[in-house]
C-alpha cells in the first residue's frame, strides 16, 4: 500500500516552486508550499529539504480564533 501511495504522490503530488521560508515550530523544521500547503521536512545541517512530510490537517493544528 505504502508504494501505491508513493507513486500516487509522484503524479498528484506538490510540484510547486513556490516554498516558504524556513520555520521552526514543536522541534520540526519546515518549509510548507504557499501553492497547495504541503510541509518539507527541512535538515538545518545540510540545508536543504529532507522529504516531503505526510499530509496533516493543517487547519486542526493552526486555528484561527
Ligand atoms: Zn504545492
Amino acid at each position: 500500500m505504502a508504494f501505491l501511495i508513493t507513486i500516487l504522490d509522484f503524479l498528484f503530488g506538490c510540484h510547486h516552486a513556490n516554498l516558504s521560508r524556513v520555520f521552526t515550530l514543536g522541534g520540526e523544521t519546515y518549509k510548507v508550499c504557499c501553492d497547495c500547503g504541503a510541509k518539507y521536512a527541512y535538515s538545518l545541517d545540510t540545508m536543504s529539504i529532507e522529504r516531503r512530510l505526510p499530509l496533516t490537517p493543517v487547519l486542526t493544528r493552526f486555528r484561527i480564533a
